[in-house]
């Protein structure tokens, strides 16, 4: 039985396997064509699962917050697939675990799948992967799939910004606020979580950030974003977040913006592809030499980057033609 067989099965241990292999894929020569095969079959068995993002600074709760909530969709009989995206740490070399350790209370039910994504230091093909692993998750048959990520680099923000619904998770006296305005992050929030609801300050920030959310022209029947407290460490707040989440869910259905949002995902993921793919041609391109060559006139000063673009891009376009 082909891997995408065992995946639309159900079977755990060939979904890892397949999103690992989606993972290296353009790393290790060779192992790409058996990944696009089988996602080839899995493809048209995706569409029907529910895509949460959840985003916010490390520390504010959000894997916590994350296991919250798959213990409510649980209760409701949900799968639920989780994928974390920890930053890599340059001084260990090694992805932050924490992650995976908070929700090893779900981690031996058989519906509950939760894969970590390292970001590696290299950002690219970080989508790629991501929405591979959402789509193997989609083909097992889970209801709903949540990204969890710091939201902090360009390409986690827009892998967040691709999720159906996007969930912002603030805790009182971080000050990340301004941060996250800045990074464009507040403003594509479809719900805000101020977390550690215990702590000093919550109330001050959620009327703040009301403040700032009615500065935005509001048009009659647009999604208003609601901001929900919660205690992520008491299991408190969490039937609510669900529910803001199902009110969204809702909301895009009734109004049509879900094909949109599908669609904003689908070119994502068609132009990171892409992205990967010429990436590897150009160091293909004779067995590498000719990368090589270039960087090397490049650094004598004998050949500018935009000349050295022109051949490669000649040279695509020949091997093409
Ligand atoms: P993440 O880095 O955003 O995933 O945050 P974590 O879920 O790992 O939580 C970071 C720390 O905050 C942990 O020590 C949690 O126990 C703690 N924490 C999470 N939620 C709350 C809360 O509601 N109140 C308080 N006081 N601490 C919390």
């Amino acid at each position: 039985m082909s891997l995408a067989d065992k995946v639309l099965k159900g079977d755990v241990q060939a979904a890892a396997r397949l999103i690992t292999l989606i993972e290296d894929e353009g790393l290790t020569p060779g192992e790409e064509s058996e990944a696009l095969k089988e996602m080839e079959i899995l493809y048209a068995h995706t569409g029907k699962a529910y895509i949460i993002g959840v985003t916010g600074a490390p520390g504010v709760g959000k894997s916590t917050l994350t296991d919250n909530l798959i213990g409510y969709f649980r209760k409701k009989e949900m799968g639920v697939g989780v994928i974390a995206i920890d930053p890599t740490s340059a001084l260990t070399g090694g992805a932050l675990l924490g992650d995976r350790i908070r929700m090893q209370r779900h981690a031996t039910d058989p519906q509950v799948f939760i894969r970590s994504l390292a970001t590696r230091g290299w950002t690219g093909g970080l989508a790629k992967a991501a929405l591979g692993a959402v789509h193997v998750m989609d083909a097992m048959g889970k209801d709903i799939i949540l990204i969890e990520t710091v939201g902090s680099g360009q390409v986690e923000i827009d892998i967040v910004k691709a999720a159906d619904t996007t969930l912002l998770v603030l805790a009182p006296g971080a000050g990340d606020e301004i941060q996250m305005m800045k990074a464009g992050i507040l403003e594509s929030a479809d719900i805000i979580a101020i977390n550690k609801a215990d702590k000093e300050g919550a109330d001050r920030l959620k009327a703040d950030l009301e403040m700032m959310l009615e500065m935005k022209p509001q048009k009659s029947g647009e999604w208003k974003v609601p901001i929900v407290l919660t205690e992520a460490v008491n299991d408190k707040g969490t039937a609510e977040l669900a529910e803001a989440l199902k009110k969204h869910q809702d909301y895009l259905k009734e109004s049509g913006g879900l094909p949109e949002r599908r669609r904003e995902r689908v070119k994502l993921e068609l132009m990171e592809t892409i992205e990967a793919d010429i990436k590897n041609m150009i160091n293909n391109l004779d067995n590498g030499q000719l990368m090589k060559r270039l960087i090397d006139a490049m650094e004598k000063g004998k050949c500018s980057p935009r000349s050295a673009a022109q051949e490669i891009s000649d040279r695509l376009i020949n091997r093409e033609g």
